[in-house]
Formats: C-alpha cells, sequence, structure tokens
C-alpha cells in the first residue's frame, strides 16, 4: 500500500473513508454532532465504529484527531488498519474506533475546539469535579496570558528568567502545561468534551 494514499484530503473525505471503511467490515457506525460547522457548512460528528467480534474485556480502542488537524495522521492509521482488514483478515479482537474527537479543529485546521479549548488534558474519571487549576497558575497568569499586545521591546526573556529563579522551571511547566479550569481565558483551559466518548 502507498502510505500516502491512506492520507485525506480533508476532514469531510476521512470521515467518509473511516465510515466506508468501517461498513465494509461490517461494523456498527455512529456519528455525534458537535452543533458546530466546517468551513464549507458541513456538519460536524465524531464517528464510531465497533466490531462485536471477541471478548469486550479485550477491546481495541483507536482514536483519532484529539488535537484537530492532527487527526489527518490519526485518520489514515484508522483508514490503513480497516482497509487492510478488509483486503486481508478481519481481526478476532473486538475493536472501538474513534474518528475525529476534535472534528472542529480538523476540518478548520486548529489544534483546539470550537470553544480554543485543547481536549488533551481533560481525562477526569466520572464524578470528578471540572474545577481547580495548577498551585502556582495565578503567580504565572499575566506572564502567560498578557491583556495587552506585547511592545515591539517586550522583556519575554527576562520576565520568563525572573519567573523561573523565584518559583523554578517545575513550577512553571506545571503553570504551562497543565490543563486548568478557573481562567477562562488562559491557556488550556478546559471543558466537558469527553461526554459523547464516555456515552459510547
Ligand atoms: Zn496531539
Amino acid at each position: 500500500m502507498d502510505p500516502c494514499a491512506v492520507f485525506s484530503p480533508d476532514y469531510i473525505s476521512a470521515r467518509q473513508r473511516f465510515r466506508d471503511a468501517a461498513a465494509a467490515l461490517g461494523w456498527t457506525l455512529e456519528a455525534h454532532p458537535i452543533g458546530a460547522a466546517g468551513p464549507d457548512g458541513e456538519e460536524l460528528t465524531i464517528d464510531v465504529g465497533y466490531s462485536s467480534a471477541g471478548d469486550p474485556q479485550k477491546t481495541l480502542v483507536v482514536s483519532s484527531g484529539m488535537h484537530g488537524i492532527e487527526g489527518f495522521f490519526g485518520s489514515a492509521v484508522q483508514a490503513a488498519l480497516l482497509e487492510h482488514w478488509a483486503a486481508t483478515t478481519p481481526p478476532s479482537t473486538r475493536c472501538v474506533f474513534l474518528h475525529a474527537l476534535n472534528p472542529f479543529g480538523f476540518s478548520w485546521l486548529r489544534r483546539c475546539d470550537e470553544n480554543n479549548v485543547d481536549l488533551n488534558r481533560n481525562f477526569l474519571l466520572p464524578g470528578e469535579p471540572f474545577e481547580g487549576t495548577a498551585p502556582a497558575y495565578a503567580r504565572f497568569d499575566p506572564f502567560l496570558n498578557p491583556r495587552c499586545p506585547p511592545s515591539p521591546w517586550e522583556p519575554f526573556t527576562l520576565k520568563a528568567m525572573l519567573l523561573i529563579a523565584l518559583y523554578g522551571m517545575p513550577m512553571l511547566r506545571q503553570a504551562v502545561a497543565a490543563g486548568q479550569y478557573g481562567y477562562p481565558l488562559g491557556l488550556f483551559l478546559e471543558e466537558r468534551s469527553h461526554r459523547v466518548c464516555r456515552n459510547c
């Protein structure tokens, strides 16, 4: 198989290819609309395909497109697997494939979702509260999320060095990279976008 041939040119083609390939294997398909539209007005959905073979206690789960635009790669992996199985032997293991966890980012070529949220730091268990921030986030907020554009002479490096000297690199790294629920205009605000996946 030509590796390039499994890459789709856009979200809507990728979605159709995923659905066709899963249907060809006899898998059950679901489509969960997210209530947003793509650049051409197309409906955006998280699509799920699953087989009924094998022991449900041993299920292979393959998702794609958590970070929107990265869906081109993940969708290609899913298409390659599904089409390979259709041409050879379907797997004896039960499979659940989730296509485009962030269809908005996939179709609009963005990492974040329709609410400008990065979905990747948000895996809470049922019952865990959607609240809180890293302990040091408040101290770093003005630095990470300036309220106005930087001046031409913005001393970004100096400010960063001062903060690192004061609080340490691990604290700054934690504040930058972790999800948070307390600063709606800040980096890595998280939300409840995983509901669809949990209910599949
Ligand atoms: Zn990613």
